[in-house]
């Protein structure tokens, strides 16, 4: 009887999220990212702007199903104000807490965490890591022009 009250916590604070997204918008000056998740139409257009190491800011825009949405919001929370190092590592705790697998640092994804339910619902897994697969992509992309702009210094 308290899981299913726990089921219906879990389900309105994801709720939430999708019908009021965190950190919706862009970032004028941000390095930008667009994925979709062809098998179930969801899409996202990710801004993110680095100060040294750390996130200052970041920033989505997209449409989808409400996991996907939920999702987004959350990873946004999540790694706000964190180093490159911390997000990349919070992408692989949430990648790997979808496919079933526990891990203490699941609570460093904050609200993310309450996606563990997921991991039943294996059509839905991509719809969960679409956000964080932005992520990777414009950390990735931001690193491999910063190392591009130091290559070109020298
Ligand atoms: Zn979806």
């Amino acid at each position: 009887m308290a899981l299913s009250k726990l089921d219906n916590l879990y389900r309105q604070v994801i709720l939430d999220h999708s019908s009021h997204p965190h950190h919706l918008g862009q970032i004028d000056d941000g390095e930008t990212v667009d994925l979709n998740n062809p098998t179930c139409g969801d899409v996202i257009k990710l801004t993110l702007r680095l100060e040294g190491d750390q996130i200052a800011d970041i920033a989505f825009q997209g449409s989808g199903c409400s996991i996907s949405t939920a999702s987004a919001s959350m990873m946004t929370d999540a790694v706000i104000h964190k180093s490159v190092a911390e997000a990349l590592e919070l992408a692989e705790v949430f990648s790997e807490m979808v496919q079933g697998k526990s891990d203490e640092r699941q609570a460093n994804l904050g609200d993310g965490a309450l996606l563990s339910g997921v991991a039943k619902f294996p059509q839905r897994i991509k719809c969960s890591t679409l956000a964080w697969h932005a992520l990777e992509k414009a950390l990735a992309d931001q690193s491999g022009s910063a190392a591009l702009a130091n290559l070109s210094g020298h």
